[in-house]
């Protein structure tokens, strides 16, 4: 019998930072500082055209200023940033017209109907889209006659986008996009996000929601105290503890594991508990010996961290921060 499951656990990990020629937002040694607060202390960040790119970290942790900075609306004290291949500090109208921003409300006359309104917004832009394309596009098109006033805070929201796409955006900076969204109302944004991404939108996303992130984002930066400590793919960072993901389960009554498996188990009550980053070939042969033994692992479980666990963790003792997300690959 093989005994040597455990040293099977084999974790690659390469650089999983996505390079590319052309990044629609490239950043690099980016300061900030309020008097003596070092609101941004130093970020890297690199964007491709296409990506949905979300920043996370708590409050005060230097997102809107990083947001402001690339928008053009806060100038920087140190660091190269470039937008679309411009300097927003520089920002020209040209600019300007390639980038959309969907802020947390945005001020509209309620008494415009949301065609009127997107169609308002449109004349400020030398290349506007048109209100029944992005009406379409955010899910508003029963509701083009409608009154803003009228509109439910859902509704609204969509409308704020739909105010950010007005212009034909390359680029579109949404700031937390479903705050204060009842579950079915964050669903439908997502979708509606899913759907601008799909039409080839760069969109660089604030949020507080994990899931959020996890769902709509290829890519994260966590941001803490002004520096970025994680960045990578969701998966990529969920899993970047080499023993990120936990085995569970009960053996079945009077069955004995081979033991230098038993020994590197963890016991938790009944249950025993193994922590790898390739659980692969580790269940292939667990599963296999117990059937070949009619040994029941009952409860099986196979645990992954989500994003919100690595995202606490790291928030809580930025220490074990300052990572790059890795891939692990099977081998
Ligand atoms: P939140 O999630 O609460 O919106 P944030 O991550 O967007 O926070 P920032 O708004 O960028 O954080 O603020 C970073 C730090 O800089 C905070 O400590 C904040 O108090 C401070 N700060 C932000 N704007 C200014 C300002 N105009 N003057 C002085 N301090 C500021």
């Amino acid at each position: 019998m093989r005994t040597s499951w455990l040293h099977l656990d084999r974790t690659f990990k390469r650089a999983g930072e996505l390079i590319t020629a052309n990044p629609a937002i490239s950043v690099t040694g980016l300061r900030k500082s309020y008097g003596g607060l070092k609101a941004v202390d130093g970020i890297d960040l690199e964007v491709a055209e296409g990506e949905v790119f979300a920043l996370l970290g708590p409050n005060g942790a230097g997102k809107t200023t990083t947001v402001e900075i690339l928008e053009g609306y806060r100038d920087r004290d140190a660091g190269r940033v470039q937008v679309l291949g411009h300097d927003p500090q520089k920002a020209d109208p040209a600019y300007k017209a390639r980038i959309g921003i969907v802020l947390q409300s945005t001020g509209m006359d309620p008494y415009l109907t949301v065609a009127e309104t997107l169609d308002l917004f449109g004349g400020y832009y030398p290349n506007p889209r048109s209100p029944e394309d992005i009406m379409a596009l955010v899910g508003l098109t029963e509701k083009a006659g409608v009154r803003v006033t009228k509109l439910s805070g859902g509704q609204q929201r969509r409308l704020d986008v739909g105010v950010g796409l007005a212009g034909d955006p390359d680029l579109l900076f949404l700031d937390e996009p479903t705050t204060g969204f009842d579950p079915g109302a964050r669903r439908n944004a997502w979708d509606m996000i899913k759907n601008l991404a799909a039409t080839g939108k760069t969109i660089f996303l604030t949020t507080h929601f994990m899931d959020e992130a996890q769902y709509l984002a290829d890519r994260v930066a966590i941001i803490n105290q002004g520096r970025i400590i994680a960045q990578g793919s969701p998966a990529t960072l969920a899993g970047r503890n080499s023993g990120a993901t936990v085995i569970r389960f009960k053996l079945g009554e009077g069955a004995a594991l081979p033991g230098p498996v038993r020994a590197a188990a963890k016991e938790v009550g009944d249950l025993l508990e193994f922590s790898m980053a390739n659980p692969v070939y580790f269940l292939h042969e667990l599963t296999g010996w117990a059937m070949a033994h009619s040994v029941t692992l009952e409860g099986l479980e196979v645990i992954r961290p989500s994003l919100e666990d690595v995202y606490l963790e790291l928030t809580q003792d930025p220490a074990k921060g300052n990572v790059e997300g890795s891939i692990e690959e099977a081998s």
